[in-house]
């Protein structure tokens, strides 16, 4: 299982312990749904859960 970045919601490798994005260790192992996000400037879910970046995220991390 990997784990979902709490401030971006960037989906990180499990054996990872720092979201490349925020640089913080603020990781969560508890994340529903994943959705890629491949143009950000036109997707409605990027906007909805205000991801700024192209990648792999969670929908919601507890
Ligand atoms: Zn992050």
């Amino acid at each position: 299982m990997a784990k979902a970045c709490r401030r971006c919601h960037l989906i990180v490798d499990k054996n990872s312990n720092m979201c490349p994005i925020c640089n913080t260790q603020d990781l969560s192992n508890e994340y529903t749904g994943e959705v890629f996000i491949i143009d950000n400037e036109n997707s409605d879910v990027a906007k909805k859960i205000k991801i700024g970046k192209k990648g792999h995220y969670a929908l919601r991390v507890r």
